[in-house]
């Protein structure tokens, strides 16, 4: 029974977890079977080919570890790093913070860059903090490629820029998590060293699947690290990757199934299509806030993010309400607005598999519920402004032309 029953379907709009596909619930609506047997492995080699795909990457070696961003992250840092190393990082939002946590409790010597939430990344520290390390001191430099918290997406290549002017050798690591299949991520051509994703966010699957991506030069480094890692450690699968049987412990099949269908979906739709998609979601959700006479918590343009949009709410309402409301009374789920920013922002996530009459859904829920919170916001204004701009930019659906 469910007893927070409510009639038609969740509109689920917290960036990750997200919607899934009902090709994807149909793919992964399978019994166990014998990872050992010939079918497991013979699947699992294509999936690490395709998934390398997803990262636009040629070079680089996949994981894909029974685990969560968080997991994700430890593995980044722990496979290519030994305690006291010097990492550079950027504390822009809630996900920067908690990684950077991490990297504080695992004994590693973080040097952080501070900037207000709803800015991204400060660059030009960066820049003379490298200037200064002629000796190289600094051994990474880890950054969100997106933060989930404030709606701020950084510019990974003007991060590759500064680290080839200096000549700088500091591993290059990027957290994808709310990035990766949603906007447009060069691994290669970034120079990035490990990159990382969790499966229950663009990709549309359910939680419970990092993806791990390490350059030649992380998986150099990982043979010489010193931190202490077992379940992490890229070895024992490279160890099996060796072997052909690809595991070194028991994969979820279903997710393996579930996967495979995500990402054919992915190709059907073709990458750059999808990163187009995104970027047409976000662009109608930032033109309906902008209706509602509402702030985005991302400051410039430069930052906006095509998954995410915090929006700002006047200080006379408490944005927690406006997500409870969301929920209890038009089955729509909402972002609360989380640490610094909390009671203060809510947030549309507007990543996955999610189409546009789907987020218009969403606009038209929120309208509602800002009224009902006391807010004097003119019914079908962000509606209005979202179909304006989407009924002159929506291609034909591809495989139906
Ligand atoms: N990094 C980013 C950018 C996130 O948005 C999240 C979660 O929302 C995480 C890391 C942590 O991922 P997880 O909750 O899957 O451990």
């Amino acid at each position: 029974m469910d007893n927070y029953y409510g009639p038609g379907r969740n509109h689920l709009f917290v960036p990750g977890p997200v919607n899934i596909p009902e090709q994807v619930l149909r793919a992964m609506n399978r019994n166990n079977e014998d990872y050992r047997s010939p079918a497991i492995p013979a699947m699992t080699k294509v999936l690490l080919e395709d998934v390398k795909k997803i990262f636009k990457t040629i070079t680089g070696t996949p994981f894909l570890i029974p685990t969560t961003g968080t997991g994700a992250w430890e593995s980044a840092l722990t496979n290519t790093l030994s305690p006291g190393d010097r990492i550079v990082s950027f504390l822009i939002g809630q996900f920067s913070l908690l990684w950077i946590d991490q990297m504080q409790r695992l004994n590693f010597n973080v040097d952080v860059i501070e900037s207000d939430w709803g800015t991204g990344a400060n660059l030009e520290v960066l820049g003379s903090k490298l200037a200064a390390d002629t000796g190289h001191t600094i051994k990474a430099i880890c950054i969100v490629h997106n933060e989930t918290a404030t709606g701020v997406t950084n510019n990974l290549a003007a991060v590759r820029k500064l680290l080839d002017h200096y000549q700088h050798p500091a591993l290059f690591l990027v957290d994808g998590v709310s990035s990766i299949c949603a906007l447009d991520f060069r691994m290669d051509e970034w120079g990035v060293d490990v990159a990382l994703t969790g499966s229950q966010k663009a990709l549309s699957l359910p939680t419970g699947m990092g993806i791990v991506c390490a350059s030649p030069k992380a998986l150099e480094a990982s043979k010489t690290s010193k931190s202490v890692r077992v379940f992490f450690d890229w070895k024992d699968y490279l160890k099996f990757y060796n072997m052909g049987t690809f595991w070194p412990y028991t994969p979820s099949i279903q997710l393996l199934y579930g996967l495979r269908e995500a990402l054919d979906l992915l190709f059907e739709e073709g990458l750059d299509n999808v990163i187009e998609r995104h970027t047409r979601l976000a662009k109608a959700t930032r033109l309906a806030v902008e209706a509602w006479g509402l702030k985005n918590c991302t400051q410039k343009e430069e930052w906006f993010s095509d998954t995410v949009t915090a929006v700002v709410v006047p200080s006379y309402i408490d944005s927690s309400e406006i997500v409870r409301r969301g929920w209890k009374r038009y089955n729509l789920s909402l972002g609360l607005g989380l640490n610094k920013v909390a009671g203060k922002v809510f947030r549309i996530g507007h990543l996955g598999n999610l189409n546009e009459l789907q987020l218009l859904g969403c606009l038209a829920g929120v309208e509602m519920i800002l009224k009902d919170v006391g807010y004097p916001v003119k019914l079908g204004s962000g509606v209005a402004a979202a179909c304006a701009f989407l009924q002159n930019s929506i291609p034909m659906i591809p495989s139906r032309i």
